[in-house]
């Protein structure tokens, strides 16, 4: 069996790492590490694990997945789960590309043939949102998400909240379906009045109501609304995901595949959700290299339902897009609210290692976005 020759990543615009894994024969496979405002932080664990890993076997991927959970001590986390994710991807990438077959057949297969997605409207600080949602629906997307709110003070009047319910009924007016996503900003006094606000307009979920340290506050807040509750996007593992679905209190889960540890973590992920009749809608405003991975876990996964994908959103900017970094950009045609199920070779998608190079060079790390309250206070992104 073909062991690791090298382990390489690229910071490539607008905001993502990309790893490449090469075997001594000379085949390649491509995983996807980033995280958001702290490209740096998950390179320096790249350093590590590729030191640690060259000159093992490629096929060892729960090995080596296993050796970075358990072998260091330490554990979980953003830095470590999306390191890990860029090099389980990658592997997984590799194995099946040298099988000749797509990443889901070795996970047992497909149960669906198209994904179900939907996009981004709005931006940081919502504007302008049924102009969005109409060409979204003309690109072919049926479903969207948007910001609920600007940023907002910890206790804030209830009138700021009047703007997300009219932005949810514009949205609604088209036929389209919207997510609505309090994104960690909308603190406990403020959340329970804007999910009650919202629930007669029938947002397709409320997404992180509050921060995910929260979970006694979101057990409160799910008791108190009958729209779904999603979350997910901060939580690295199944033991994080556990508690909450213990508890009832989340009705979609939003693993990031590329904060969770990868393929191999999201998979058991999924399939924990399933025993507590969850839904899996894979979070993912990030680039091609993560967005195929979570297709090949949807595709397997009797509760997915749908996916979150980047196509246009407003941090793809500079001339990089979804579209991007690959030969085939068309398997991100949406039609009616799909796409088809990919069926290339491993990850489904053919990287253009040149154009990944090029943008390579000198490529800053994205700085997350920060707000700022009346006060001089910091306030959540
Ligand atoms: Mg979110």
């Amino acid at each position: 069996m073909p062991k690791i020759a090298a382990i390489e990543y690229f910071r490539v615009p607008p905001r993502w790492l990309f790893v490449k894994i090469t075997d001594e024969e000379g085949k390649v496979g491509w995983g996807e590490a980033s995280l958001e405002g702290h490209t740096q932080a998950v390179e320096g664990c790249l350093d590590a694990y590729a030191e640690r890993y060259t000159g093992m076997e490629a096929d060892d991927i729960e090995h080596i997945w296993q050796m970075s959970w358990r072998l260091g001590f330490y554990r979980g986390g953003p830095v470590f789960m999306s390191a890990l994710a860029g090099i389980d991807i990658a592997l997984w990438d590799l194995k099946a590309r040298r099988l000749g077959v797509p990443i889901y057949q070795l996970l047992g297969g497909k149960v669906r043939d198209k994904i179900k997605v939907y996009a981004w409207i709005g931006g940081d600080r919502p504007n302008d949102v049924a102009g969005q949602a109409e060409a979204r629906k003309s690109q072919g997307f049926t479903a969207v998400k948007m910001n609920g709110t600007e940023d907002l003070g910890w206790f804030d009047s209830p009138s700021a909240l009047d703007d997300c319910v009219e932005r949810l009924k514009a949205v609604k007016a088209l036929g389209m379906d919207a997510g609505i996503d309090f994104h960690g900003r909308v603190h406990k006094p403020m959340a329970k009045q804007l999910a009650k606000a919202l629930e007669p307009y029938r947002p397709m979920f409320i997404e992180e109501p509050l921060l995910s340290e929260h979970l006694d506050g979101i057990k409160a807040l799910s008791q108190h609304t009958s729209t779904p509750i999603a979350l997910g996007e901060r939580l690295y593992s199944r033991w994080d995901f556990k508690p909450f679905l213990e508890a009832g209190c989340v009705d979609i889960i939003q693993p990031d595949i590329s904060h969770c540890g990868g393929i191999s973590e999201m998979r058991r992920i999924a399939a924990m959700a399933e025993t507590y009749d969850v839904a899996l809608a894979p979070h993912c405003p990030l680039g091609p290299i993560a967005l195929a991975a979570n297709i090949q876990v949807d595709a397997v996964s009797a509760n997915f339902a749908i996916q979150e994908m980047s196509l246009g959103i407003h941090y793809n900017v500079g001339g990089q897009d979804l579209t991007s970094y690959t030969h085939n950009p068309e398997v991100w045609n949406v039609q009616g609210g799909y796409i088809d199920l990919l069926k290339g070779p491993g990850l489904g998608i053919e990287i253009d290692e040149e154009q990944v190079r090029k943008f390579s060079v000198d490529a800053k790390a994205w700085v997350s976005p920060g707000f700022i309250g009346p006060g001089g206070e910091v306030r959540e992104w």
